[in-house]
C-alpha cells in the first residue's frame, strides 16, 4: 500500500524546500565559520544559527514569515522589505530545485511506474535510450516504504549534501570534507538497516568484500603516517597572502577567501524567466510524457534551476577567479603529486593482498552493506584521484581538486562501485554541455569540477542502472548471463 502521490509528493517538495532555504546558509556560511562577526551590538565567531539570518545591506533581522521558503522571495519580488537591496535570486532557485528534486525522486522510485530495465536484450545503442525512458514501463521501482524508504531517505541526503558542496565549489573552489565526511557516515548508518534495494552491497567472502577490508585497513595506515608527519603532505608550502587578505592558506585546498563568492547571476529576470520555462517544462512532461520521464523530466529541472542560480558569473568575476588562480597555481605539480601517489601506495597494497587472502568473514547482512559502502568509497576515491594525479604528471599543473577526490568517495560510498563508472563517464558531457550554454549566454567558463561530479551522481540514480546494464552488455555481450536485478534482493516482491 503507497500513500497518496500527491500528499506525500507535495509534503517533500515543501520539505525539500525549507532544507534547500538552510542549504543557501550552509552554502554562504561554511566558508566562514568561526570568523568573527559583529552583528546587533555583539561580537562573536560565525556559526550557522548566529547572527540570525538579516539583511547585509541594512542588518535589519528577518522575521520568520519572511524566512518561508520560495514564497517569501515571490511576496518581497527578491527585495529586502526594509532597505529594498535585491535579495540575490540564488535564493529561489536552489530552494525551488531542492523541494524540486525531493519530489521528483519520490515520485520517480514509488510513483512513476519507472521499472528496473535490467533484462532488455540486444546491445544496440538505441535500447539504452529505450531502458533510460522505461518505454512501455513494467513495475514499480520500489514497493513501499519498508522496501525503499532506507534508499529514497538517503538518496534525498545525498542530493542536498551534493548541492551544498557543488555550490561552495562553484564559489570557493573548494569542497569542505564536512560535508562529504557527513555523506560517509549517512552511508555506513544505512548499512544497519539491512539490505536496501539500490544502495550497495557485497559478499564478505568475495573478492570485493575482502578487497574493501584491505583497502580500508590501508586508507587507515596512510593517514596514521600521514598525521604523524612519516609520509608527507602535498602543496604544504603557505602561498604568500592575496594582496587584499592577510590569510595565508594551503593551496592544495584552493585560493580560499581570495576568491570573493559570486551570489549567482547579478540580473534577477532572466533567471526568473529561465526558472519559469523549466517550470513549464516540469508540468508539460506530467501532462503528456509518460510517468518514468516525467519524473525524470523533473529531476533534470531541478539540476538546471540549481545550475542558473549557482553558476553563471559576471565576465569581470570570472576574469577576476582567473586570475587568482594562475597566481595560485603549484609551481611544480609534478614533484607534489608524486607525494600523493606514497599515500596510495598501502591502501593499493593491503586491497591487492586482500584480494589474494581466502577470509571467512560472518556472512551478515549490516556486514555485506557496510563492505559494500567501503568499496564504493574506495573506487569512487581512487578513481578520480589516479584521475588527478595521472593528468598532473601530464600538463604539470593541478588537473583535479583533492575536494573532488573526497567528494566522489562519499558518492561511491552512498551508491556503490556499479553506478561510479556511470557517473565518471557523465560528468564532463554534463560540464561540455554547459561550457556550450555559457558560450550562448556570452560568459565566461571558469568552473571547478565538482558540480558536474555531483550532477552526474543525482541523475545516475535514475538512469545510471540503465548505463551500467548497457556497458556491461556491451563490454560482456557473449556472456550477457541475466544480471541479478540490484534494485530487488531476494525476499522483495
Ligand atoms: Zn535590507
Amino acid at each position: 500500500m503507497l500513500p497518496n502521490p500527491i500528499f506525500i509528493g507535495t509534503t517533500l517538495f515543501v520539505l525539500g524546500a525549507c532544507i534547500g532555504s538552510f542549504l543557501n546558509v550552509v552554502i554562504w556560511r561554511l566558508a566562514y565559520l568561526g570568523q568573527p562577526v559583529t552583528f546587533g551590538g555583539k561580537t562573536a565567531g560565525l556559526s550557522m544559527s548566529w547572527p540570525p539570518s538579516h539583511c547585509p545591506n541594512c542588518h535589519t533581522a528577518i522575521p520568520w514569515y519572511l524566512n518561508i521558503p520560495v514564497l517569501a522571495w515571490l511576496w518581497l519580488r527578491g527585495r529586502c522589505a526594509t532597505c529594498h537591496e535585491k535579495i540575490p535570486v540564488r535564493y529561489l532557485l536552489v530552494e525551488l530545485a531542492t523541494g524540486l528534486s525531493f519530489a521528483g525522486l519520490y515520485l520517480a522510485y514509488f510513483h512513476s511506474g519507472w521499472s528496473q530495465p535490467l533484462g532488455l536484450g540486444g546491445t544496440k545503442f538505441p535500447h539504452i535510450i529505450a531502458a533510460v525512458f522505461s518505454v512501455g514501463a513494467g513495475h514499480q521501482r520500489f514497493h513501499g516504504i519498508f522496501d525503499g524508504g532506507i534508499t529514497l531517505a538517503l538518496d534525498l541526503i545525498l542530493i542536498a549534501v551534493l548541492f551544498a558542496a557543488s555550490g561552495i565549489d562553484a564559489d570557493w573552489y573548494e569542497i569542505p570534507t564536512a560535508l562529504t565526511h557527513l555523506l560517509l557516515a549517512a552511508a555506513l548508518l544505512a548499512s544497519l538497516f539491512g539490505l536496501q534495494p539500490g544502495l550497495p552491497a557485497v559478499n564478505p567472502a568475495g573478492i570485493g568484500g575482502r578487497m574493501a577490508l584491505g583497502g580500508t585497513a590501508g586508507l587507515l595506515v596512510s593517514l596514521g603516517l600521514l598525521w604523524s608527519g612519516v609520509l608527507p603532505r602535498s602543496f604544504s608550502q603557505v602561498v604568500p597572502a592575496a594582496p587584499d587578505t592577510d590569510t595565508t592558506e594551503n593551496y592544495a585546498h584552493g585560493p580560499r577567501r581570495t576568491i570573493a563568492p559570486m551570489p549567482g547571476p547579478k540580473k534577477t529576470w532572466p533567471s526568473v524567466v529561465g526558472a519559469l520555462l523549466i517550470l513549464l517544462m516540469v508540468a508539460a512532461g506530467w501532462l503528456w510524457a509518460s510517468g518514468p520521464s516525467a519524473a525524470l523530466i523533473m529531476l533534470i529541472a531541478a539540476m538546471l534551476l540549481f545550475l542558473l542560480g549557482v553558476l553563471p558569473r559576471s565576465n569581470e568575476a570570472a576574469d577576476e577567479t582567473q586570475q587568482v588562480l594562475e597566481e595560485s597555481a603549484a609551481p611544480s605539480a609534478r614533484r607534489e603529486i608524486v607525494k600523493e601517489l606514497l599515500f596510495l601506495v598501502p591502501p593499493a597494497a593491503l586491497a591487492a593482498v586482500a584480494a589474494f587472502i581466502p577470509l571467512s568473514l560472518p556472512h551478515a547482512v549490516w556486514l555485506q552493506r557496510a563492505l559494500g559502502v567501503l568499496l564504493g568509497m574506495l573506487f569512487g576515491g581512487a578513481l578520480i584521484w589516479l584521475t588527478r594525479i595521472l593528468g598532473t604528471l601530464a600538463f604539470n599543473q593541478v588537473a583535479m581538486g583533492l575536494g573532488d577526490v573526497h567528494l566522489m568517495a562519499a558518492i561511491g560510498a552512498v551508491v556503490g562501485t556499479r553506478l561510479i563508472l556511470p557517473i565518471f563517464f557523465m560528468a564532463p558531457l554534463l560540464g561540455l554541455l554547459w561550457a556550450i550554454v555559457l558560450k550562448f549566454m556570452g560568459k565566461r567558463n571558469v568552473l571547478p569540477y565538482g558540480p558536474w561530479l555531483s550532477m552526474a551522481a543525482i541523475l545516475s540514480l535514475l538512469i545510471g542502472w540503465p548505463i551500467e546494464h548497457w556497458y556491461l552488455l556491451k563490454i560482456f555481450a557473449a556472456s550477457a548471463a541475466p544480471v541479478a536485478n540490484p534494485m530487488h534482493w531476494p525476499g522483495t516482491p
